[in-house]
């Protein structure tokens, strides 16, 4: 049946999401969720708006939730794109931007999806390393024939490293296409990009309402971007990417500052001891801006600490890239959860320590 299927098609391995166990006793730190329940203002908007019935189409251009972003950055409405999940984000910006046999460069290593998204395109992806501080070389911004879109995440997943805004400036002028600048992660670092869209109409930032606002169920997304580009994206998109639901809860939970602010000030007194107790144990972890730790070392091997801990109930992501080497991502979860993990972690160095000494 396969010879059906589009030639690009048939060739990718698609994108794999990290586990979704079904049990409830798993301590789930492998796909930075929040481990927090989200404000309860949003449960509220979510049972008011399907009180009022759910007969009508939503509204196609998620104008509450372009109200309040627009209040929150005192920014331009017409420069918000609502998407289903930042995922869909991506989607929209790769169909707009890049056609079949053109160029998409991204970073590495980074979030897989954006290859995924390419292969789907039928377009071609330039993959340009990470220098090994985290940081990203001049060839980052070099022009190429047919390049037509640039993705960076910032902060980066897995790493949770950031590059400076001023930075993101330099590589998005001398770039010659739009750099899409994705903040999934932002609200748990010191700086981010919106206000450069004004400044450079080439930066495009995207955001998700998955991690910081603890809604990853609820599939939300928006951008930032040039109003001129916004209206050709919108052309793209489906005509009700958002639900109803889930533009009154988006509305309300962006509105919501104060729950945001004492979320994140949990997330990152978690975040600081997971970072110390790891390099405690002797694991090299860069200072992460985001909701999740990047855990290396070289003396040991990585996937048994992976399988040790997903047998004692507690799931990270294992993650191992050709040419870079392999790693643990955390998320940050509760106080309690990541004292269970850090358990673990240690109970299974203690054994490796008396194997070692035994043999
Ligand atoms: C989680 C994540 C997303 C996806 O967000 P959704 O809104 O849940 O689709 C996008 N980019 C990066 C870098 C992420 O880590």
């Amino acid at each position: 049946m396969e010879k059906y299927v589009r030639p690009e098609i048939e060739v990718m391995s698609g994108y794999i999401p990290g586990e979704q166990p079904e049990s409830g006793k798993i301590i789930k730190l492998n796909t930075n969720e929040n481990p927090y329940r989200a404000s309860e203002k949003v449960y509220e908007a979510i049972r008011q708006t399907a009180a009022l019935g759910l007969s009508r189409y939503p509204d196609p251009l998620g104008k509450a939730v372009r109200a309040a972003v627009s209040e929150k950055f005192k920014i331009d409405p017409n420069s918000v794109l609502c998407g289903n999940g930042s995922d869909d984000l991506l989607t929209i910006l790769t169909r707009t931007f890049v056609g079949s046999g053109e160029l998409l460069r991204l970073p590495y290593p980074t979030y897989i999806l954006y290859r995924s998204l390419a292969e789907i395109q039928g377009a071609k992806s330039e993959i340009v390393p990470f220098n090994t501080d985290w940081t990203l070389p001049d060839t980052f911004f070099a022009v190429a024939p047919k390049l037509r879109l640039v993705f960076l995440p910032n902060p980066n997943s897995p790493s949770g490293t950031i590059i400076p805004k001023s930075r993101i400036l330099e590589i998005a002028e001398n770039l010659p296409c739009p750099l899409v600048v994705d903040e999934a992660y932002a609200d748990f670092a010191e700086e981010h990009c919106i206000d450069l869209v004004e400044k450079c109409d080439k930066i495009i930032v995207c955001r998700t309402l998955s991690k910081s606002y603890a809604l990853a169920g609820l599939r939300f997304g928006y951008l930032v971007a040039a109003p001129k580009l916004v209206e050709q994206m919108l052309k793209v998109k489906d005509s009700y990417n958002c639900d109803s639901l889930a533009i009154a809860a988006a509305a309300v939970a962006i509105g919501d500052d104060g729950w945001l602010m004492g979320n994140r000030t949990k997330i990152l007194a978690t975040r600081t001891r997971l970072t110390e107790q790891m390099r405690r144990l002797g694991f090299d972890v860069p200072t992460s801006h985001a909701n999740f730790t990047w855990n290396t070392r070289k003396d040991i091997a990585l996937k048994p600490v992976y399988e040790f801990l997903k047998n004692s109930g507690i799931l990270v992501r294992y993650m191992n890239y050709p040419d870079w080497g392999e790693g643990l991502r955390i998320s940050v979860g509760t106080e309690e959860q990541i004292n269970q993990c850090l358990h673990f972690i240690e109970q299974f160095l203690l054994n490796k320590f008396y194997e070692n000494r035994n043999n």
